[in-house]
């Protein structure tokens, strides 16, 4: 086995701490990696909570994963030691039913998330708050040096969560896209939207992130608690992306919408949205989802993001202020995507 240094909640109710743990060896299809960064997405706050279902418990969450390859079994072809690597939210699926056959192995019945979930050995999966993996190589991803890797971490999780369902939408020029949430997901679906042409509004609760919406690049940016500003831009967007992490009146964004457009949710909040009929009725609307992206979406994302030199907004953190980390995470204020500095775990 491999021992392994991580930072885990024992229970939804209480907090992450130091937790020292074996992994799997490596199998020959298996890498080991050496995490550099990882991360902080508000999927590992609701986990490590239960908010969503009941986790799978010591849980060390993170699924933005960059790091370094240490070591490869017999049958890896893409990669070698030394080679820096992604782990998004997936560690192993079938890789033969229809969704891995259409490459959406995120959707495989037989698939395994990187955290919360059990592995095909049977034993629980630990994800990228420690200071290495083991993962089937399938599941990694190219890095390329070019970019800076903590602001990289993000794309594994944010990045192609908010990529894939403007890609598969086919968002671009001509179409005016809002963005709902500027947090981590937001800040990277404000980026994509704007390299694919798009004329992008953020949708905020925050006034006080106005600025650097704008130093973002977007066309506009309205505060939807002032229904003044709202009254701008009702019926007028093709598209909207819904980050929101908590409970919001769907209703309302439904109503900025022109004719025909499309509302498509990848925020996930415990609670269920109520909505009204009349708000997709009337102008022929349609409400949609967005769960992550496959493995070649995921790769094309990373490969456009170095490209066109496309990273998150990061705040560096020390594995140990992950708590205060999740308490701005909890009000709004993540400017724009936090990230864990693995070398801190061996202070
Ligand atoms: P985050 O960084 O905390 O950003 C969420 C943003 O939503 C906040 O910064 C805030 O932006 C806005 N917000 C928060 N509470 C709100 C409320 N009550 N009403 C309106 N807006 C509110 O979170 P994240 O990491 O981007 O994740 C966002 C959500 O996506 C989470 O639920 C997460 O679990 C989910 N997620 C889904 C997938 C997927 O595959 N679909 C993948 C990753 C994450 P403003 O200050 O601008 O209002
Ligand atoms: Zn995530």
């Amino acid at each position: 086995m491999i021992q392994s240094k991580g930072y885990a909640a024992q229970s939804a109710d209480t907090n992450l701490a130091a937790w020292e743990f074996q992994r799997r060896d490596i199998t020959e299809n298996d890498m080991l990696i050496d995490i550099l960064f990882c991360g902080v997405c508000h999927s590992d706050l609701h986990s490590i909570k239960n908010d969503w279902f009941a986790g799978v418990f010591p849980m060390v969450p993170g699924h933005e994963i960059v790091g370094r390859v240490t070591a490869v079994g017999s049958n890896v072809t893409k990669f070698k030691a030394d080679d820096i690597v992604g782990v998004g939210v997936m560690v192993d699926a079938c890789l033969e039913c229809e969704n891995c056959r259409s490459h959406h192995e995120q959707f495989c019945p037989e698939g395994v998330q990187t955290y919360n979930n059990i592995g095909k050995d049977n034993l629980p999966v630990y994800g990228g708050y420690s200071n290495n993996i083991v993962v089937r190589e399938e599941f990694v991803l190219k890095v390329s040096k070019k970019l800076p890797l903590a602001a990289v971490a993000p794309l594994l999780c944010a990045g192609i969560t908010t990529y894939s369902p403007l890609r598969n939408w086919k968002v671009g020029k001509g179409h005016k896209l809002a963005v709902v949430g500027l947090g981590g997901l937001g800040h990277m679906a404000v980026k994509f939207g704007i390299a694919f042409g798009a004329e992008v509004t953020v949708l905020s609760t925050s006034e006080s992130k106005r600025n650097d919406a704008k130093a973002l690049g977007v066309h506009n940016f309205v505060v939807t608690k002032d229904e003044e500003q709202l009254k701008d831009v009702k019926g007028s967007f093709d598209f909207i992306l819904d980050t929101v992490s908590a409970k919001h009146d769907i209703n309302l964004y439904l109503s900025l919408l022109r004719t025909s457009g499309v509302h498509i949710c990848v925020g996930i909040p415990l609670e269920s949205l109520s909505v009204a009929p009349f708000s997709l009725v009337a102008g022929n609307k349609a409400l949609a989802g967005s769960g992550a992206g496959g493995l070649a979406q995921t790769q094309e994302m990373l490969d456009f993001c170095a490209e066109n030199n496309i990273v998150s907004d990061v705040e560096l953190i020390d594995i140990k202020d992950i708590h205060h980390a999740f308490e701005r995470m909890k009000k709004g204020d993540v400017r724009y995507r936090f990230v864990i500095d693995m070398a801190t775990i061996n202070k």
